[in-house]
This record gives C-alpha cells, sequence and structure tokens, in this order.
C-alpha cells in the first residue's frame, strides 16, 4: 500500500464531541460528531483533505494556476480559491449557473481573486470537462501551467485525504476509548465516502460506513466504484478493493441536488438551537437528517457508537437564509 505525497495544510486532527442532544435513541446508539468544519476557516470543510493531496502533485509538476469546477456555491471551489491565493498560483473556476449575486461561497472565491466562468447548467451536465480542457490549454498559450482538478476534487488521488482521515479516527479511538462502529458521511461525488470505505476494507476495520447521498441516485454506485479503482492504482494494489460493502443511503436526498424540503429546514434550525451547531442544507443537514432519522428507525446498521462526520458548507447557508427566516 502506497499512499501518495502530500502537503500539511489542515487544522487536524479534528475534534469529536458526543451528539446526545439530538440523540433520539440514547443507549441503543451514541451518536458522535467529527468536527471537520474544522479543517480550516476559509477552507473549512472536507475539500482541503483531498488538495493536501492534489496541491502536493500540482506543484510537484510546476503547475501555477488551478483549474476547478462545481456548483455556484461550491465548497470545494471556495477552498480552491483560498488554497491557490495562500500558494500565490493562479486559481480558474467553472462554475454552474449563468449569472447570480455574489454570496456565500461565490462571494468568496471572488474575494480570493480566482477568475470565474459561468455556464448553464447545461453546458456543466454535459461539458464542463472540455471546458476546463479548453481554459488550460488558453493558460498553457500564455506559457502557463495549469493543473485541472475533477469536481469535488474526488478521483483516485484525493480519495487518499479521507483514507487518512479513517487513520485519524482509529487513532481517535485509541484516545477517548471508543470504538466506533458506524461511520456516516454526506456523499456528494464520492471521493469522501470512497476514502473511508476502502480504509475500512484495507484495514479489515469491520465498521459500516454509510453515505447519505445528497447528489443524485443515477450514478452514485459507479461515481465510488470509479474513485477506487482509481486509488487501488494508485497505491500499487494487486487486487480490486472489495465492492461489497458499499451502502449509500438515498432516503434523504429528497428531490435532488440542493432541493430543500420542509422537514430539513426545520431539522437544521432545530439542531442548531440544541446544539449550537450549524449544518447546511445541500450537504451536512441531510445527512445528520439521515443519522438522527435512522436511530429513530432503529435501523440496526446505527446501533451502538455512530460517528457523523461533519464535513463543511456552512457558507453555503447564507444564500439560502431565507429558507430559515
Ligand atoms: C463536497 C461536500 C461533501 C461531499 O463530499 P464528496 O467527496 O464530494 O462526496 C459533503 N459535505 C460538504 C459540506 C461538501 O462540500
Amino acid at each position: 500500500m502506497k499512499i501518495p505525497e502530500k502537503l500539511s495544510i489542515c487544522n487536524i486532527p479534528t475534534p469529536i464531541q458526543e451528539l446526545g442532544a439530538i440523540n433520539p435513541d440514547k443507549g441503543w446508539s451514541n451518536l458522535y460528531i467529527k468536527r471537520d468544519d474544522y479543517t480550516g476557516l476559509e477552507t473549512s470543510g472536507n475539500k482541503v483533505r483531498k488538495f493536501e493531496f492534489h496541491l502536493k502533485r500540482a506543484m510537484d509538476q510546476g503547475a501555477d494556476v488551478i483549474i476547478t469546477c462545481g456548483g455556484l456555491q461550491s465548497n470545494h471551489c471556495r477552498a480552491a480559491a483560498s488554497l491557490a491565493a495562500r500558494f500565490s498560483m493562479g486559481c480558474h473556476l467553472v462554475l454552474r449557473e449563468p449569472d447570480a449575486l455574489p454570496d456565500g461561497n461565490y462571494f468568496l472565491c471572488q474575494m480570493f481573486g480566482a477568475e470565474i466562468t459561468l455556464i448553464s447548467w447545461d453546458r456543466y451536465a454535459n461539458s464542463r470537462n472540455e471546458i476546463m480542457f479548453e481554459i488550460g490549454e488558453k493558460y498553457r498559450r500564455k506559457n502557463r501551467k495549469p493543473y485541472i482538478i475533477p469536481e469535488g476534487g474526488s478521483n483516485g488521488l484525493g480519495m487518499f485525504g479521507y483514507y487518512n482521515t479513517y487513520l485519524e479516527i482509529l487513532a481517535q479511538e485509541q484516545e477517548l476509548g471508543i470504538r466506533f462502529d458506524t461511520i456516516c458521511v454526506a456523499d456528494g461525488t464520492g471521493g469522501t465516502y470512497s476514502g473511508l470505505y476502502s480504509a475500512n476494507e484495507l484495514l479489515g476495520g469491520g465498521k459500516q460506513i454509510v453515505g447519505f447521498n445528497v447528489y443524485s441516485r443515477d450514478g452514485a454506485k459507479e461515481r465510488v466504484l470509479h474513485i477506487l479503482e482509481e486509488g487501488a492504482c494508485i497505491a500499487g494494489l494487486g487486487s480490486p478493493i472489495s465492492k461489497d460493502n458499499i451502502y449509500q443511503n438515498f432516503d434523504y436526498l429528497g428531490d435532488g441536488y440542493a432541493i430543500v424540503y420542509p422537514k430539513l429546514v426545520d431539522f437544521i434550525r432545530q439542531t442548531a438551537r440544541a446544539t449550537g451547531i450549524v449544518t447546511d442544507p445541500v450537504y451536512t443537514g441531510k445527512a445528520l437528517l439521515g443519522a438522527v432519522s435512522e436511530i429513530a428507525k432503529r435501523n440496526a446498521m446505527f446501533k451502538g457508537n455512530v460517528l457523523f462526520i461533519h464535513t463543511g458548507g456552512q457558507f453555503g447557508i447564507f444564500p439560502r437564509r431565507e429558507l430559515f427566516m
């Protein structure tokens, strides 16, 4: 097992806290939260753990401009813009939305000085990679060295961010004297889930790794399989990682990515009031609602010690403020 080299740019280990106040069935299940929203401020959330690997490779290749893409309120793109500024690199973002008010993450991307190309939902769905490639070619013609990072930073390289997080959790289990039976996380582009899942499989951790999908049912499993395959190849594994224990839950996705529903809005507000923790309507709110609801249903997968990873996303709540007022 060969883990690629990386930078050290995250505030880690992130703390693990008990989340008793919103646990509907204490004793049957103990709910904990790992604060990956504390990995940084401008770089808050899960994406910076993937960027440790991407930026190391980009720098090794002499890149001087990062190109990546995402939704208008992409946490990944905001982290990219901040990190590029920090390392004196250029940053060119391809964002999905033809026109928009500067707020939340999109506002911060501008604050960090990123170049931004806005495209339609249709072009984003069908040709974002070609568009990033063409932008890269433009930089090359100006003697710049672009480095393209896929949506969400999720590929076989970025996956190692959450492979390492799994190791971090194992060390914290020793310190805390707790063994987590289940780890659950919001599943978007699949990189976070794949990293946790691969470590659990390869190290024989025997935990249940649950991905609450917030992205789309279509292609969700294929995304994870593809990342696992790439990751196994990068790590020089002789045999593929077993697919048998992949568990993605779609019950809290609602009508699709970033689409909210009344129960979710109530849950986010109640959670904030009961715990002092802010979750976001796109990722962590849906996933934490999932974890709490599955405990309430006594789903056997959620019996015992359950660790929810808060993957960040709080800046995304500001453009949606009206939902909560
Ligand atoms: C991107 C993101 C996720 C999902 O991570 P993936 O690796 O894309 O599956 C979860 N939570 C937040 C806040 C995110 O920004």
